[in-house]
């Protein structure tokens, strides 16, 4: 036995939790690899603060939602929940997934809609959550956006639908695909009543997304630098045997091209959508006592 064995102690307590720097409190730029006050972040709507990089970070859902109603809002259906009608499973239960995306974000799928005012014009608006599963479309998120159109139909005040998705859900197999059909009727109908649609495309918008709503609105607005597109390019460049473009599928590319109606930035894009629907014709002044009161007083 050694005389001088020494008790291994670690260099540094690992329950030490005083000494640790908390986590996330600095990020890093994918953009301009600037590190960043998460704060500063939060408060410039995660959107890179340093010029002129200004990198669009995602938003989840309920952010989305905050950054674009005046106050609080009315969520709809938020009970739905997948069945797993085809008790699916690849490298983990369907189940599984969907516990754990309901544990990550709070929701029970992959979108929110709620309805609310956007600078005092009654709006609908269907946010899509990335940290769902991708934010893939499954039934639940299909029927949930259906229905939002039905109620915007209904009401006869503008929907929006903020699109950030990895496509449709294939753990819903052909289920997840007939919500691009079942969504797309429901936009036939909205069109019809002539009550305005505006799209919010922002990174990443793909696959069965893409493929349906996402480029159907009135209006197509993109975040800057989105990834939009429906393949991914590793597919298309092996279909098509070329190679392809700098900046494709992201949304300066599409703009020049035609499939998009504007890239704006985050912290300008609930001015421009209030300015959209006005310009549509939504008057419907959000019926908050308080507003109608300064209305009153104002016409007096
Ligand atoms: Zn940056």
């Amino acid at each position: 036995m050694a005389w001088f064995k020494k008790a291994r102690k670690p260099i540094a307590p690992s329950d030490g939790k005083a000494s640790r720097v908390p986590e996330g409190l600095w990020v890093k730029c994918p953009g301009c690899s600037q590190v960043i006050y998460n704060k500063d972040l939060a408060a410039n709507l995660n959107v890179c603060p340093t010029p002129p990089c200004a990198h669009h970070f995602r938003l989840s859902a309920a952010e989305r939602l905050r950054m674009l109603f005046d106050g609080d809002w009315t969520e709809h259906d938020r009970s739905l929940t997948s069945t797993d009608p085809l008790n699916f499973t690849d490298t983990k239960a369907y189940k599984a997934r969907l516990k754990a995306g309901a544990a990550a974000t709070g929701l029970k799928d992959a979108v929110i809609v709620a309805s609310g005012a956007i600078d005092r014009i009654e709006t609908v608006v269907a946010a899509m959550e990335y940290e769902f599963i991708g934010g893939s479309m499954g039934v639940v998120v299909g029927e949930k956006i259906a229905r939002g159109i039905e109620r915007a139909i209904e009401r006869r005040t503008p929907i929006v639908i903020v699109c950030c998705s990895g496509g449709a859900r294939m753990m819903e197999g052909a289920l997840s695909l007939m919500q691009m059909a079942k969504v797309c009727g429901a936009l036939a109908r909205l069109d019809r009543a002539r009550v305005p649609y505006i799209s919010v495309l922002t990174d990443p918008t793909t696959g069965g997304v893409t493929a349906s709503f996402a480029m159907l609105g009135d209006l197509n607005i993109a975040e800057p630098k989105a990834l939009i597109g429906f393949a991914g390019p590793r597919v298309i460049e092996q279909t098509i045997r070329q190679k392809l473009p700098a900046g494709f599928q992201r949304s300066e590319f599409l703009l020049e091209k035609g499939m998009l109606d504007l890239i704006v930035d985050r912290r300008e894009m609930k001015a421009t959508i209030a300015g959209a629907l006005r310009f549509m014709g939504a008057t419907q002044a959000a019926a908050s006592p308080v507003a109608a009161m300064d209305e009153a007083v104002a016409e007096t």
